[in-house]
Formats: structure tokens, C-alpha cells, sequence
């Protein structure tokens, strides 16, 4: 069956306030790319309505009185604050409509669950899932309502196993901590290491808890890592654990913040990476639910989901911007360079301490979790 595109137009309608980084132009934007590539209304894809999540899905990991909280402060214009619960600061900012908003993106994570299952396909995207920072009763990381736990529960209650893969720069700290008891669920996060960056966890010692010690996976790289380094991680650690472990759905967030281009991240990885990551997810050739996620320079989002849906797709994307695109762009005062990153390095003194460092990660990655999973040091390339 075809791979699905969950979207709405609703995902326009919101607004975190002129100030925030985060701009749900970037989904409009990405659409309008995606469509001038030919990469939708063709025989190869099917695009689904979002739908949007019910109180009950929610339930599945919020609580009550943060949703009563949620639901009453997305009722009101007025400026209103909870630190309780997380809302109201800079970070996450109560706006008209936010509860709406947060359930319209978990109804598309379910929904590509739901696709990947009992609707037969191999592959359904929700651009605008990915929300990974929130906690069961708070905001954090300018996410609600945790779309991706949320689903992968749903999945889990359906006695299925699940894989967790997250790309984007910060910690999936609020998918880890809702499974770190669980070997149901294998969550990998290769992010920027949390020394002094969000949400500051992520360690490389956190393994688990109980039945679920081995089963949470942090490869966390210091500032300036490049694709080289993300290959590295990506193929000596996160790959050979997914294959051991064999899942009956992979899930994957693929936040976009890791660019060098990204105004709030210190790696510097290229679209290379996220073309990387796509096509070795998909040669797993598992059900597989793919997220959106972090990216706070809005042309990197659109040209970035633009080839990982390509790869999706199986449809082939330029390494230049169409002309129509460009001049869209250019109309809101957003520069573009290229689609497809031309090849970048870190400076080679950059390079090997960033090198050094995820050796010594890989190291005790390798020497605790292999024996584990039944995997053999370098064995799975
Ligand atoms: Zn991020």
C-alpha cells in the first residue's frame, strides 16, 4: 500500500506568539514544497485529513486535571499562567486554541498508528507530530500533549513492540521517561549532549529501570559533530540495537534542529544526514510511523521533509528549489540557498574532540547494551 501523508490546513491556524521560535508556517510551507515537487496529488501517495485526538487517547498517558487545565486556558484570550503545570512562560505560551491544537497533532500520530496497523501500510507521516518534551502532566520544550507516547502506548496496549527512534537535536526526554520501566518499548535519542543544552538529560548512563534497564538508548554528541559523526552513531549503535531488537513498529522523530543552519543548535549535520537516517530506517522494512519534530529555520524544515518524504515516497527530489518556491519564499522575506545541502565538515580540531568524545560513548554503549540484546561488537554494519 501507498505511504500516507497525514496533514490539515488547520495546522495553520496557530500561533505561539510573534516572539517564539517555533512558526507553524513551516508546515504551510513544507505542504506548498512538497506539492511544487510533484510530490503530492500523484499515484504514489495517498494524502489523509488529520483527525483530531479524543480525551480518551489522550488519557492513555496525561492526566485529568493538566487536560482540565489545558482545556480551560485554550478557551481565553487572556494572558494566563500555570508553572504547575508548566504553561505560560516563554517556552510554553498559553495562546487561544492550544488545546486544539495539541490534540489535532496527537489525532495524526494516532492516526499514522492506525495506518501502519490495521490500515496495511508500510509508512504514514505526520509532519506535525514529534512533540517529545512533554510529561504526562506538563508542558515542556514547546510541547503539550506528547503525540508519540500517546501512540506508541496505544501500540503497545495492542501487544505489539515497539521501536523509538529520535534524530532531532534535543533529547526525546518526555518519550524515554514514560517507557524507562518498560522492554516493550526501545527508545534511541542521538542528540546534542545535555552538559548545557535542553532538556539536559539524555546521559549515555541512562539505560533504563527494572525490566526496562537496556531498553533506553542515549547517543549524545558534543557541539560542532557533522554527518560524519551522526553516521557513526547512527550505524554502530542505533541500527545494529533495532535490528537485534525487531519490532513490530518503528516510530521515529525526525526533528530537523540539527542542521547547522539552526538558530538553536551547536551541531553541524546537513541535509546528508536526514537522507541518511531515512534510508537506513526504511530498509528496516518495518511498519514505521514517521513524526516531525524540532527545526527553527523554517526553509530547512520544508527542504529537509521534502527529501525524507521523497525517500518515503520512493520519488525522486532536486538539489535546487523549484522557481515557484523561491519566489513564494522570497515573498516572506525567507532567503533559500539549496535544497539539498552541498557536503560540509566541522574544523578538524572541532572534529576530533567531538570524534573522541562519541568514541568513548560508543564504547560503554557497546560494552553495556550489546550483551543484552544478543549483539556482537561490530558485527552488524
Ligand atoms: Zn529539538
Amino acid at each position: 500500500m501507498k505511504p500516507a501523508l497525514i496533514y490539515s490546513q488547520r495546522f495553520g491556524d496557530y500561533c505561539y506568539g510573534d516572539d517564539h521560535p517555533f512558526k507553524v508556517l513551516r508546515y504551510q510551507l513544507t505542504h506548498a514544497l512538497f506539492d511544487e515537487l510533484g510530490l503530492l496529488g500523484n499515484e504514489r501517495v495517498d494524502v489523509l485529513e488529520c483527525p483530531v485526538a479524543t480525551e480518551e487517547d489522550l488519557l492513555l498517558f496525561h492526566r485529568q486535571d493538566y487536560l482540565e487545565r489545558l482545556a480551560d486556558f485554550s478557551a481565553s484570550d487572556t494572558p494566563r499562567a500555570d508553572f504547575f503545570y508548566g504553561l505560560g512562560d516563554v517556552e510554553n505560551p498559553v495562546f487561544k486554541g492550544l488545546y486544539d491544537w495539541a490534540r489535532l497533532v496527537c489525532g495524526g500520530t494516532l492516526e499514522a498508528a492506525d495506518q501502519v496497523t490495521e490500515g496495511g501500510r508500510r509508512i504514514a507521516f505526520n509532519m506535525a507530530g514529534g512533540w517529545h518534551h512533554a510529561h504526562a502532566a506538563r508542558a515542556s520544550g514547546f510541547s503539550y500533549l506528547n503525540d508519540a507516547v500517546i501512540a506508541i502506548e496505544s501500540l503497545v496496549r495492542q501487544g505489539l513492540r515497539v521501536a523509538y527512534v529520535d534524530i532531532d537535536a534535543h533529547h526525546g526526554d518526555g518519550v524515554q521517561e514514560a517507557f524507562y520501566t518498560s522492554d516493550k518499548v526501545l527508545t534511541i535519542s542521538l542528540h546534542e549532549t545535555g552538559d548545557d543544552f535542553f532538556p539536559h538529560t539524555g546521559y549515555v548512563r541512562e539505560f533504563g529501570r527494572g525490566v526496562g534497564y537496556g531498553y533506553a538508548v542515549n547517543v549524545p554528541f558534543i557541539r560542532h559533530a557533522d554527518d560524519r559523526l551522526f553516521r557513526i552513531g547512527f550505524e554502530r549503535i542505533a541500527l545494529p540495537l533495532l535490528k537485534a531488537y525487531a519490532p513490530d513498529v518503528l516510530v521515529s522523530q525526525m526533528g530537523v534542529d540539527a542542521l547547522r543552519t539552526d538558530p538553536l543548535t551547536r551541531l553541524e549535520m546537513t541535509t546528508a544526514s536526514i537522507e541518511f537516517a531515512a534510508l537506513e530506517l526504511k530498509r528496516l522494512d518495518l511498519p514505521w510511523v514517521v513524526l516531525g519534530g524540532g527545526g527553527y529555520d523554517k526553509i530547512n524544515v520544508a527542504r529537509a521533509w521534502a527529501l525524507l518524504w521523497g525517500i518515503l515516497s520512493e520519488q525522486a527530489v532536486p538539489d535546487l528549489f523549484p522557481s515557484q518556491f523561491v519566489a513564494q519564499a522570497t515573498s516572506l522575506g525567507l532567503p533559500t540557498r539549496r535544497l539539498r545541502d552541498l557536503p560540509h565538515r566541522a574544523s578538524d580540531d572541532d572534529h576530533l574532540r567531538a570524534l573522541k568524545a562519541l568514541e568513548g560513548n560508543i564504547r560503554l554503549l557497546e560494552e553495556v547494551l550489546f550483551p543484552l540484546h544478543g549483539v556482537t561488537t561490530g558485527a552488524v554494519l
